[in-house]
């Protein structure tokens, strides 16, 4: 009705609509607490207002900005990569990298330095990535499954690589299927995503594969992510017998596998078993890599390799954020066309094997309290077992306050209740710091075991 309209009266209005008259009374009234209609002695009732129309309505963007895409999920992105800024002494077992002393042994600063001079480096190259730093990833991977520049696409960091590729293979509400534990960083991103994890247990050999039919039969997965080498945070290695059969099952149903190699190549005695991908004759592996753990996580260098429809779509999506710094591709690519990337490797190995093994020392005699863990083949993690009863998270409060950081098992597991496993980096801290830091941490473990 236009402004101004009379109503009619609430008796013939209720016969009209077929309601009771009250219906109309407490319509009326709530239309006139709200100043849309008014009535006027002895004349009836007329439209004062229009509603407002939603366009014009006051809402809180700030609750509705994050409806969109975001889950509700923990933050441990955010709290451990925040530690060093808000504790910048406590020694640090909790971040995962190769600390201080791999950057300057890396000599990698000389590299980002002379790609500052170039001018070409401040500009923009293709958004699949430097063409010349993806010739060298695909002499790096060195498998004919990768063959060409096409088949790779450059990204910041790998996480941004299981982000392109999630949002590529899911939507809200499928379902995934991944290790547990597993790496932190691949929850928080699944979940935020929308997306159902169903976990698959591992043992020594890593992924329980076996179960994994059992686990198809139920339920349609859009992916398998998977670490299988040196997983974070077990340390643990997929065994090739189980690689072919966890090809074969991802065959046999059609159902990608996202391996996420970030640590192949930070083993501290052996080579590990060929990658999923290198034994991949289907195309049913998407490759995800790294230079975080390799070289330097502020480089924010990753890599995904696959087959060229699927790279050509996800360069699609990284064309959304345009793409990797420009300045680290170029450092990057010298530092790979110089060969300096596998002499670094050869040294920081060996460094880390000692690291290992001193730490391991030190976690030795903690057994007998009812301490537990595996020495790892690779990787930068030992993955602890807690005695019984022991609680995870106040014993890392605890440490937090007399000066050493590490991360709780809970981030790696999907149940919230308090999980007795926490995960300890060799190889951040040099040498020093760590029997320091491990000398704090015994403390504070008889501590809280006599309470
Ligand atoms: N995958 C795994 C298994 C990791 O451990 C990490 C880093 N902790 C990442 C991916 C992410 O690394 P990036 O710095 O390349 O994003």
């Amino acid at each position: 009705l236009p402004i101004g309209s009379l109503l009619p009266p609430e008796r013939k209005l209720a016969v009209q609509l077929g309601v009771s008259r009250n219906t109309i009374v407490r319509a009326f009234s709530e239309l006139e607490a709200e100043g849309l209609i008014a009535g006027k002695m002895g004349s009836g009732r007329y439209v004062e207002a229009l509603p407002p129309t939603p366009s014009l309505t006051r809402v809180d963007w700030r609750s509705q900005s994050t409806r969109s895409l975001l889950h509700p999920s923990p933050s441990h992105m955010e709290e451990i990569l925040s530690i060093t800024d808000k504790y910048p002494h406590t020694i640090n077992f909790a971040h995962g990298d190769g600390g201080k002393y791999t950057l300057v042994q890396s000599r990698l600063t000389e590299y980002v330095e002379a790609a500052a001079k170039r001018s070409s480096s401040y500009f923009f190259t293709s958004v699949q990535g430097l063409p010349e730093l993806r010739e060298r990833l695909v002499e790096w991977m060195g498998i004919p499954q990768i063959s060409s520049p096409d088949q790779i696409c450059v990204t910041s960091g790998s996480q941004e690589g299981l982000y392109l590729i999630a949002t590529l293979l899911a939507r809200q509400g499928d379902c995934i299927v991944t290790e547990m534990p597993t790496y932190f960083g691949s929850l928080q991103l699944f979940q935020s995503l929308g997306m159902q994890i169903i976990p698959v247990p591992l043992d020594q050999d890593g992924m329980r594969v076996d179960l994994l039919e059992g686990i198809l039969a139920r339920s349609r997965p859009r992916f398998i992510y998977t670490v299988p080498t040196f997983h974070n945070p077990t340390g643990r290695t997929l065994t090739l017998a189980r690689r072919r059969q966890l090809l074969a099952i991802s065959e046999k149903y059609g159902i990608p596998i996202v391996e996420d190699d970030a640590y192949r190549h930070l083993h501290l005695e052996h080579e590990p078993p060929p990658s999923l991908k290198q034994l991949d004759q289907w195309g049913n592996v998407i490759y995800l890599n790294t230079f975080s753990k390799m070289l330097f996580p502020g480089l924010r260098i990753g890599w995904i390799a696959g087959s060229s429809p699927i790279i050509q779509y996800i360069t699609r999506l990284r064309e959304l954020t345009i793409s990797t710094s420009t300045l680290s591709q170029f450092a990057l690519a010298k530092y790979m066309r110089d060969g300096a990337l596998r002499p670094h490797l050869d040294t920081v190995t060996r460094l880390y094997a000692e690291q290992a093994r001193l730490m391991e020392s030190q976690l030795r005699p903690l057994r007998s309290m009812g301490l537990d863990y595996e020495v790892p083949a690779g990787g930068f993690y030992f993955w602890i077992s807690l005695p019984e009863g022991m609680k995870a998270r106040q014993l890392m409060e605890r440490c937090m306050e007399a000066g050493v950081s590490f991360t709780c098992g809970d981030m790696f597991l999907l149940r919230e209740a308090e999980q007795p496993y926490i995960r300890l980096c060799f190889t951040h801290e040099g040498a020093e710091r760590t029997l320091h830091g491990m000398s704090i941490l015994t403390r504070v473990l008889y501590q809280q075991k006599e309470d």
